[in-house]
C-alpha cells in the first residue's frame, strides 16, 4: 500500500504529499489511528483529504494510506432499522461499544457480519442470470422483503449453485458460471457514493405519490420519482409534515437524512423517528426505515458525505422494485458543510461565501431521484422521489441555497410562518407553492378519479386567488363594499381553506385522506359554491347571504374530514341537503316576490 506524508492540517481538511498513485475521491486512512478520509482536491502528487473524525492532534509528517477504492456504503441485509452517520458507521452498535462519543479510528462494519438471514432463493441452478437480477430473498423485518440481487458488474451466466436457508451478508450463496469464470455471489454489495446506481431506463414523473395530505395531493402534488422541497421557519410544522409523508406516502421505503447542526436538532430525530407508527401495519415505522443521522460532534465533512450515502442506499432499494422516499434534512446545513471545506480548500467564494458548485452538486442529488426500469431481465420498476428540507437563515428564500434549490426541484412546499401562528396546519401557503408535475399527473387523476377532478382543482385554486385580492379589497374599503357574487367566493374559499386545506395530522382520521376522499370533500364545497351561485346571479335583492352561508348543510361539509374511509357513502347524502337546502332558499325568495 502506498503511503502519503502530511504537510498540513486545517480543521477537517488534511493536505498530504506524495499522493500520485491516488484518485480523486479515494478512500484514505489519515495518520497511525486511521482516520477515515476521502480526497476531494489533487493537485499533482498533492492531495486535499475531507477527513471524517477528529483532527485535533494530528501533525505534519503523519502518514496517510491510500486504499485504492472509492469511498463506499455497504448494500444488503441489514439496512432497514440500522441508524448510521454520514459514512454509514452504524451509530447503534458504536454506542454499544464504546458509547456516546465515537472514539477516532473505530472500524466497525457498517453492516452486521455474523447475523444470519434467512435467505430463500428464487433462482435454480442452470437459470440464464444476468446483472440485476433478484435470486433469492430475505425477510429483512416484518415490513421488507429484501430482494437478493446480482450486483450492477456482475457478468451474465448460468447459476452453478444456489444456497438455500441461513447465511450470513459475506457467505456465499451462489455461483454463477460466466464466460469470465465462476463469480461467487454474497447478499452484500459494495457502490461509491458519489456514483449513482445505473438503471435500464428513466420513465416520465406520471404518477403522483399519493401522500394523504389534502393540499399536497390536490394541490402540489409530487409525482413518484420527483423531487420537492420543503423550505421551514423554525416552528412552522416542518417535522410534523415530514413524519406525516414518512407515515403515509404510498412508498415501501423511508430513508431519512438528518444533517443537524445543533446537538438537540438531531436528538430529536434519533429519539422521535424510532417511535413513529406504521399506520397501515401498527408496526414502528423503523422496520421499513433506513436512518442517517450526523450529530453536532461529529466533523462536518460527515455531513456533507451524508446526502450521498443515504441516496446511495435510497437507490438500492428502489434497484429492488420498490418505491423508495428520501427526505433530507436539512440541505442547507449540508450545504454549510459544503461552504466549510470550500473555504478550507481556499477555493474562489461565491454568493455569501458558498462555493460556485453548490447549484451542480445540489443537482447531482436530486438528478439520482426517478422513476426507473431497473436492472435485471424482469423489468421492474422501481421509483425514489426526494424531498429536501431547507432551512433559509431568517426565512429569507433569495439566500443562495434556497435559490438553487429551487432551480432544481419541481414542487415546492412553502411553508409559512405566519400560517402557523394562527394555527393553520399544515402551514403550506396555497400562495407560493407550486408543484411543475400538475400537467404529468392530470392524466392519472383523470382516470383514476374521473374527469372533473383537474376542473374542479383549477376551480377551487382559482377562488383561493380571488380570496386573496378580495381581502386586499376589504382591508381598503370593507366588506359592504363587495358584491354578493364577491361575498361568496369569499365564503366557500374559506371553506377550503377551513374545511379542506386545514388538516389535523393528531386528528385520528383526518390524518389521512385518501385520494376518493379529497375528490368528495372538494365536490361538496364546489357544489354548495355552484348551487349558491346560482341564486346569487339571478340577482334576487331580497337573497339573505348570511342565512346562505349559515345553512345546517354547511357543517355537514364541514364535518366530512372527519367521515370514515369506510363511510364514504355518507357524503352522497351530502349533496341532496345541499340542493334541497338552497332550493328551499330560493322558495322564500319566490314566495315573497308573489
Ligand atoms: P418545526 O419542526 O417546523 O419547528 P413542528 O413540526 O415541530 O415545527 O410543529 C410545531 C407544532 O405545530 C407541533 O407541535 C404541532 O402542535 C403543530 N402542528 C404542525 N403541523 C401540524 C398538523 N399538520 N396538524 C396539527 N398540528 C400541527
Amino acid at each position: 500500500m502506498d503511503v502519503g506524508r502530511i504537510i498540513k492540517v486545517s480543521g477537517p481538511l488534511v493536505v498530504a504529499a506524495n499522493m500520485g498513485d491516488a484518485r480523486m475521491y479515494d478512500m484514505v486512512r489519515v495518520s497511525a489511528a486511521r482516520l477515515l478520509g476521502e480526497i476531494i482536491e489533487l493537485h499533482g502528487d498533492r492531495a486535499s483529504i475531507q477527513v471524517y473524525e477528529e483532527t485535533v492532534g494530528l501533525g505534519p509528517g503523519e502518514p496517510v494510506y491510500i486504499t485504492g477504492d472509492p469511498l463506499s456504503v455497504e448494500l444488503g441485509p441489514g439496512l432497514i432499522e440500522a441508524i448510521f452517520d454520514g459514512v454509514q458507521r452504524p451509530l447503534n452498535i458504536i454506542r454499544e461499544q464504546v458509547g456516546d462519543y465515537i472514539t477516532r479510528g473505530v472500524e466497525v462494519d457498517p453492516l452486521n457480519r455474523e447475523r444470519k438471514w434467512n435467505f430463500v432463493p428464487t433462482v435454480k441452478e442452470g437459470d440464464r442470470v444476468q446483472a440485476g437480477d433478484i435470486i433469492g430473498t430475505v425477510q429483512e423485518t416484518t415490513l421488507v422483503e429484501h430482494r437478493i440481487m446480482l450486483p450492477p458488474d456482475c457478468t451474465a451466466g448460468t447459476i452453478k449453485e444456489i444456497k438455500s436457508g441461513e447465511a450470513t451478508i459475506t457467505d456465499v450463496i451462489a455461483r454463477v458460471d460466466t464466460e469470465k469464470g465462476l463469480i461467487d455471489v454474497t447478499m452484500m454489495q459494495r457502490w461509491p457514493i458519489r456514483k449513482g446506481r445505473p438503471f435500464k431506463d428513466k420513465m416520465g414523473p406520471h404518477i403522483p405519490m399519493v401522500t394523504g395530505q389534502r393540499i399536497i395531493d390536490t394541490f402540489f402534488p409530487v409525482a413518484k420519482g420527483g423531487t420537492a422541497c420543503i423550505p421551514g421557519p423554525f416552528g412552522s410544522g416542518k417535522t410534523v409534515i415530514q413524519h406525516q409523508l414518512a407515515k403515509w406516502a404510498d412508498a415501501e421505503i423511508v430513508v431519512y437524512i438528518g444533517c443537524g447542526e445543533r446537538g438537540n436538532e438531531m436528538t430529536d430525530v434519533l429519539m422521535e423517528f424510532p417511535e413513529l407508527k406504521d399506520p397501515k401495519s401498527g408496526e414502528p415505522l423503523m422496520k421499513r426505515t433506513v436512518l442517517i443521522a450526523n450529530t453536532s460532534n461529529m466533523p462536518v465533512a460527515a455531513r456533507e458525505a451524508s446526502i450521498y450515502t443515504g441516496i446511495t442506499i435510497a437507490e438500492y432499494f428502489r434497484d429492488m422494485g420498490y418505491s423508495v422516499a428520501l427526505m433530507a434534512d436539512s440541505t442547507s446545513r449540508w450545504a454549510e458543510a459544503l461552504r466549510e471545506m470550500s473555504g478550507r480548500l481556499e477555493e474562489m467564494p461565491g454568493e455569501e461565501g458558498y462555493p460556485a458548485y453548490l447549484g451542480s452538486r445540489l443537482a447531482d442529488f436530486y438528478e439520482r431521484a426517478g422513476r426507473t426500469i431497473c436492472f435485471g431481465s424482469d423489468g421492474r420498476e422501481g421509483a425514489l422521489t426526494a424531498v429536501g428540507a431547507v432551512s433559509p437563515p431568517g426565512g429569507d428564500l433569495s439566500e443562495p441555497v434556497s435559490q438553487a434549490t429551487l432551480r432544481i426541484v419541481k414542487v415546492f412546499w412553502g411553508l409559512d410562518a405566519s400560517l402557523a401562528y394562527r394555527r393553520h396546519f399544515p402551514a403550506i401557503n396555497w400562495l407560493l407553492s407550486y408543484s411543475l408535475y400538475l400537467d404529468n399527473v392530470a392524466a392519472y387523476f383523470r382516470d383514476t378519479l374521473g374527469g372533473q377532478w383537474n376542473e374542479m382543482r383549477r376551480e377551487a385554486m382559482k377562488l383561493l386567488q380571488e380570496e386573496a385580492e378580495l381581502e386586499e379589497i376589504v382591508r381598503l374599503v370593507g366588506v359592504d363594499a363587495l358584491s354578493a357574487r364577491e361575498r361568496l367566493i369569499l365564503e366557500t374559499a374559506k371553506s377550503l381553506r377551513e374545511d379542506f386545506l386545514h388538516q389535523n395530522a393528531m386528528h385520528e382520521i383526518d390524518t389521512y385522506s385518501s385520494l376518493n376522499k379529497q375528490f368528495a370533500m372538494l365536490e361538496l364545497i364546489l357544489m354548495y359554491h355552484h348551487e349558491a351561485s346560482v341564486l346569487v346571479e339571478k340577482g334576487e335583492i331580497d337573497l339573505d347571504l348570511e342565512k346562505m352561508f349559515a345553512l345546517p348543510v354547511r357543517e355537514r361539509i364541514a364535518r366530512t374530514r372527519y367521515v370514515p374511509e369506510g363511510n364514504l357513502k355518507e357524503l352522497e347524502g351530502i349533496k341532496r341537503e345541499i340542493k334541497e337546502q338552497i332550493t328551499s332558499l330560493a322558495g322564500e325568495g319566490g314566495d315573497e316576490d308573489a
